[in-house]
């Protein structure tokens, strides 16, 4: 887990998957794989395979390490559903995030489809939690509204969109169900260029609707020259956050050993140090 982000929109973030591969136009200059491929071979580190998918379960407890209620987004360096990840392991993930109620948990896709088939089936458990926020990414009409509309058939207290890096003019579309949206162009080299229409189209129809807008930067080869200023001002909003007060020290050592007396031998590993 990585405390302090630096990802606008979240305090922390939390990798039980590393590695994913890509499947739509958003993922063309995936940060994540750019990120990870720096460090392929490199002995000792976590990115020593590079962006392959691979599981790490020693990863699995380490919200119940937090003392302080963080918003956590849960896989920034894979995506939970790609078809790689067993639906018994993104169970277990789905159970830590419904135990550690304390913080609220932030879970972004663009494999909506198999979401949307788990969690209104054996992970409805999880998709009703007001902690737990479900969101789908959107970078063009094509590939992006489609999972719009597999979020919304989703049983989730907090859906939300995450339109980034904005790639077109989505044009108008149907927020019903969502709960919040973040905007934002691409950055880094190469970056496709994100038009100032196309992101205040969507921050009047979120204005119309009453769904909270964020919008996280401009992007660009130079992203803080850019910064995130949309029409003169930031726009930093975010759905209502519920969440239960911090169990004591002891109680979160049970939850945690509680996860990993349940994981399959396959994937047994030793408990964190929960140290004073
Ligand atoms: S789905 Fe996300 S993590 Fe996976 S390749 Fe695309 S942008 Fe990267």
């Amino acid at each position: 887990m990585s405390l302090n982000s630096h990802i606008e929109w979240t305090d922390a973030t939390w990798n039980p998957v590393r590695g994913c591969v890509k499947i739509s136009p958003g993922c063309k200059h995936c940060y994540a794989e750019t990120f990870a491929e720096r460090f392929r071979g490199v002995k000792g580190h976590p990115y020593e395979q590079g962006f392959d998918l691979r599981l790490v379960p020693e990863k699995l407890t380490e919200p119940f390490l937090w003392r302080s209620a963080k918003l956590v987004f849960v896989n920034s360096m894979s995506d939970l559903f790609h078809e790689g990840v067993p639906d018994e392991y993104i169970e277990m993930v789905c159970r830590v995030m419904v135990t550690a109620n304390w913080h609220t948990f932030q879970v972004l896709t663009k494999r909506s489809a198999r979401m949307k088939e788990l969690l209104r089936g054996r992970l409805r458990f999880a998709a009703e939690q007001e902690h737990i926020w479900w969101g789908v990414s959107v970078e063009d009409r094509k590939h992006g509204l489609p999972r719009i509309h597999h979020l919304r058939a989703i049983p989730a207290r907090v859906r939300f969109l995450s339109i980034e890096p904005l790639l077109e003019d989505i044009g108008r579309f149907d927020l019903s169900g969502i709960s919040w949206t973040i905007v934002g162009g691409e950055s880094g080299p190469g970056a496709r260029p994100m038009r100032e229409e196309w992101a205040i189209s969507i921050r009047n129809q979120c204005a119309a609707a009453r769904v909270p807008f964020f919008f996280k930067q401009w992007g660009g080869v130079r992203k803080k020259r850019a910064g995130r200023l949309l029409q003169g001002r930031t726009h930093d909003e975010y759905p209502e956050r519920k969440s239960a007060p911090i169990p004591e020290r002891a109680k979160c050592s049970d939850h945690a050993q509680e996860i990993l007396d349940s994981l399959p031998n396959t994937l047994s590993i030793p408990l964190v140090q929960f140290t004073a």
